[in-house]
């Protein structure tokens, strides 16, 4: 579905850094960041509406990519857990458009991250697809016919809060053995944290050199990995592994193709695939063949998803009013 002509601005509410981008037939024509208020709460929102008051004529609508579960038709949020406030039913949207004096459009950030990646990026021309998002915690969001699927309750492809361990760890939501408590960055570095406290790693000792457990992140892991550490290399299998029976599943259940990885943790793919593809193939007798691919686009990827989203809510409006006047 292409998008109404004219530019839409995406915004990316992360943990740590808000990004945008302005958008203008599916290309980022100008973006930036700021760090996220740690305070959370009326110190955000007045920053979203400092960025959205001075747009210009031609921005059509604003798309908010939020990092929890939002109401996508009364356009509040539900719970956003790493950043504070109280957002349970708080009208996020209404209160920038006070502001922004355009349409807000809200959701998920990794189901902003999956229309980009569908539209523009590694699953372009995909059908039915599963895009994820591997960071402090695991996203996901799901294509079929050619578009993202948003619900009203935007968790449709939670894919973090799958079940594949039944005896598994207590997670976040509450769950046991969801994706996200063996899958996630986290996971990972917590679990290489108890490796480098208990295990004599020469590769690991040396990637994380004098300053010792605060430079175990996904990347120096992979560094360790890449020099053959046995610990680091069975760390990423286990993962890809789970991460590939979490998503066989999802093809399975929703006759998808293509699977594609993107995260801050993507940088490990090489790393992860491996593992992955094979627990996928697993599964190609039910589902054919899923194609394996890494993310095409960067940080980005949040504040540009946003923004289509934004021009794709754009003209369902367009075409529902113009049907209404027809009716009439
Ligand atoms: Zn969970």
């Amino acid at each position: 579905m292409m998008a109404e002509s004219g530019q839409y601005l995406g915004i990316d509410v992360g943990g740590t850094r808000i990004k945008w981008s302005v958008v203008e037939d599916a290309k980022i024509v100008a973006t930036g960041d700021v760090p996220t208020p740690r305070e959370g709460g009326e110190i955000l929102i007045s920053l979203l509406k400092n960025l959205t008051a001075s747009l210009g004529p031609t921005t059509r609508a604003i798309g908010l990519a939020l990092p929890g579960l939002v109401n996508t038709q009364t356009r509040s949020t539900i719970f956003i857990p790493n950043i504070p406030g109280s957002w349970m039913n708080y009208p996020i949207a209404a209160e920038i458009e006070k502001s922004s004096g355009v349409p807000v459009f809200i959701l998920n950030d990794a189901r902003a991250f999956g229309h980009a990646e569908l539209i523009v990026g590694a699953g372009r021309g995909e059908r039915n697809a599963l895009f994820l998002t591997l960071g402090t915690g695991v996203g996901g969001a799901i294509a079929r016919d050619g578009q993202i699927l948003v619900g009203e309750i935007d968790s449709i492809g939670e894919m973090g809060h799958v079940n594949i361990d039944a005896a598994g760890e207590i997670c976040g939501c509450g769950g046991v053995g969801c994706l996200e408590t063996v899958a996630s960055g986290s996971a990972l570095v917590g679990h290489m944290a108890r490796v480098a406290l208990t295990s004599l790693s020469p590769a690991l000792a040396s990637v994380l050199g004098d300053s010792g457990l605060q430079a175990l992140t996904p990347e120096s892991i992979s560094r360790a990995a890449d020099m053959k550490d046995p610990w680091a290399l069975a760390a990423f299998e286990k993962i890809g592994r789970h991460l590939g029976l979490a998503a066989g599943t999802a093809c399975v259940l929703m006759q998808l193709s293509c699977v594609v990885v993107g995260g801050g943790m993507s940088g490990a793919f090489r790393h992860i695939a491996p593992s992955m593809k094979a627990a996928l193939e697993e599964r190609t007798s039910v589902t054919g063949a899923i194609s394996l691919h890494p993310a095409q686009l960067g940080s980005e990827s949040g504040s540009l998803g946003a923004a289509l989203y934004a021009g794709i809510r754009t003209e369902q409006q367009a075409s529902q009013l113009s049907s209404q006047e027809l009716a009439h």
